[in-house]
């Protein structure tokens, strides 16, 4: 588990730098086994060292460290009881708080939402680090990579911590595309037939022919 704290740090320390998060707001965890790496209550994810990073079990009772857990370590726990994600990054970064406090769902205006499964969600807003939280942010996420928490921020899921983060980047910038799209105009949005292509697409790219 000592890599996976460190993994913690390196990406808590990403997070502050990108501007994705900010104060000891945001939260980060990976898991091996029935175990559960998470980023401390309270602590500004800048300055984490893995020793500082408590380790919970899935049923939620902690393992190690001598700082409590993440309070939102609930909600992680409840996406990784129902999906095969191995880390989960939460966020209160600004566009996606922006389109979560305005919108029920972020609808896909670039063909990239695919990587997060296509619209993604704004689920109900609830008190943060509570069961009913973590069941609503459950249900968004089912079958997608994200979800946005009504007036709170975003979630996503991943393989690895890496692709956790990649995926909170990629949320903030469909966000940002689509907040500052309305400044100018109306953002279309892809129909499914458009969306369906692209998957097409991507599962039989045309090869180059090689000039003999
Ligand atoms: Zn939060």
């Amino acid at each position: 588990m000592s890599s996976l704290r460190e993994q913690l740090c390196e990406y808590g320390r990403r997070a502050v730098e990108l501007g994705l998060v900010i104060g000891t707001s945001g939260n980060l965890s990976v898991r091996e086994g029935n175990l559960v790496a998470v980023t401390p209550s309270g602590a500004a994810l800048d300055r984490l060292t893995p020793e500082m990073c408590p380790i919970v079990d899935v049923e939620g009772y902690l393992v190690e460290g001598d700082l409590q857990p993440s309070s939102e370590t609930p909600m992680h726990l409840a996406v990784y009881e129902t999906t095969d994600a191995r880390a989960i990054v939460h966020t209160h970064s600004v566009f996606g708080t922006i389109v979560a406090t305005t919108m029920t769902e972020l609808p896909p205006v670039h063909y990239n939402a695919l990587l997060l499964g296509g619209v993604v969600k704004v689920a109900e807003y609830a008190t943060y680090g509570t069961p009913e939280l973590a069941a609503n942010v459950r249900a968004a996420m089912e079958g997608k990579k994200a979800a946005l928490m009504a007036n709170h921020g975003g979630v996503t899921v991943g393989a690895t911590l890496e692709e956790a983060f990649e995926a909170t980047r990629l949320l903030e910038w469909l966000c940002e595309v689509y907040v500052r799209g309305l400044s100018v105009g109306k953002p279309a949005i892809l129909t499914d037939e458009q969306l369906n292509a692209v998957v097409e697409r991507a599962l039989n790219p045309p090869a180059f022919p090689r000039r003999l």
